[in-house]
């Protein structure tokens, strides 16, 4: 590719909030110094892209180009790059630049500044001024420092969906200290939640899934899990009552989180991970009657992406998706509303 061709690229965006995603061009910035040029490949389609291009949350940036599940090659390196050359397998995550050293652990919770934190897309570089665009587009630029690499044992279609939900789920697990002895519950089978029983279960925890039917339990018991409820079914809240340690919420809409803390052993932690576009109201005796904690968790740090994408590269975990061309981006948006997926759609970027 020459210098001009390399900047101005193909891509898909939501115009508005209320229009599907359609071609169009971005313009990628010249290298600089410390950037890498990756030819994306393909890119996961979270359920966080929905919320965003529909402005579920509120404050969306259009036109948007969603997408931060990017896996490519690197094709084109600054003059002070150090850490990859043209030919590494990469990805990028949620996140493409930060204020590296401003948190307590310094970048260990960098994801949590929210102030600096410059987002793949639906967000501005830290001039405030210039909107981010992401991976539903044929190569992306970033700063070497927000660049992570993939394990070479993990084709890039399959992997890519660990720079999102593979960490969201990885962070917090880590983080409660998932391991022999203790009962895990993961809540929602979907592109988050089947990452989070194949991690959970890796790292040595007996694993349930709570999901709102029995339909995917053979998917779900293949992927790891020791226990398969459905929500849906009154007696899993008492024959289970006080049962987890650790309880991880994916579910990207509002359901019942009093009857879930009911859930946890004395001194358990709910981890809400999902994003439901409207507030959850919380019974104050759900977390009084066992000392129970309801806690939150975003993505995680680059060091600990890189963490889990080499434990997932041990373990050979990666994520089971179906591969779309960009042309069916919309249909797949609909198909995921109605979590008739498994578990995560990723796009061919080669189909742009
Ligand atoms: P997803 O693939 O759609 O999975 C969500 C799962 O939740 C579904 O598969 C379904 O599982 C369950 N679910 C959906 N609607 C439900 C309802 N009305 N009632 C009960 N269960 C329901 O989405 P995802 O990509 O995993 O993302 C999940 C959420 O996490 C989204 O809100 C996303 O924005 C958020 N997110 C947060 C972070 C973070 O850093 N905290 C990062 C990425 C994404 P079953 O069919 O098994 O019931
Ligand atoms: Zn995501």
């Amino acid at each position: 590719m020459d210098t001009a061709s390399r900047s101005r690229i193909k891509a898909y965006a939501a115009q508005a909030a209320d229009t599907p995603l359609a071609p169009f061009q971005v313009d990628r910035r010249e290298p600089r110094a410390d950037d890498v040029v990756i030819e994306s490949k393909f890119c996961g389609v979270c359920h966080s892209d929905i919320h965003q291009a529909r402005d579920g949350w509120g404050g969306s940036v259009f036109p948007m180009v969603p997408g931060h599940e990017i896996a490519g090659i690197v094709s084109a390196v600054g003059s002070a790059v150090t850490k990859f050359k043209i030919g590494d397998r990469v990805g990028v995550g949620c996140f493409v630049d930060g204020g590296a050293s401003i948190g307590k652990c310094g970048r260990d919770d960098e994801q949590y500044h929210l102030d600096t934190l410059v987002l793949t897309y639906n967000g501005y570089e830290h001039d405030k001024k210039t909107p981010t665009f992401g991976g539903y587009s044929q190569a992306i630029t970033v700063k070497q420092d927000y660049v992570l690499r993939i394990p070479d044992n993990l084709p890039l279609d399959v992997a890519a969906p660990l720079l999102c939900a593979g960490i969201t789920l990885y962070s917090p697990l880590a983080h409660w200290k998932t391991g022999p002895g203790k009962k895990v519950a993961i809540i929602g089978l979907g592109g988050l939640g089947h990452m989070g029983v194949q991690i959970a279960h890796a790292m040595g925890a007996h694993v349930t899934v709570l999901s709102q039917s029995l339909a995917k339990q053979a998917d779900g018991t293949r992927l790891g899990a020791d226990d398969y409820r459905a929500t849906s079914d009154p007696a899993t809240f008492t024959s289970l009552a006080g049962a987890f340690d650790l309880i991880v919420n994916t579910v990207s809409a509002p359901i019942d989180w009093s009857a879930l803390l009911g859930l946890l052993k004395i001194d358990g932690t709910m981890v809400q991970v999902g994003v439901p576009e409207e507030a959850v109201p919380v019974n104050a005796f759900a977390l009084i009657g066992g000392r129970r904690r309801l806690a939150g968790s975003l993505i995680g740090s680059i060091p600990e992406t890189q963490e889990m994408l080499d434990f997932c590269g041990t373990h050979g975990i990666a994520a089971e998706i179906e591969v779309i061309p960009m042309s069916r981006i919309n249909e797949a948006y609909e198909r995921v509303l109605k979590s008739d997926v498994r578990f995560r759609f990723v796009i061919d970027l080669s189909s742009i």
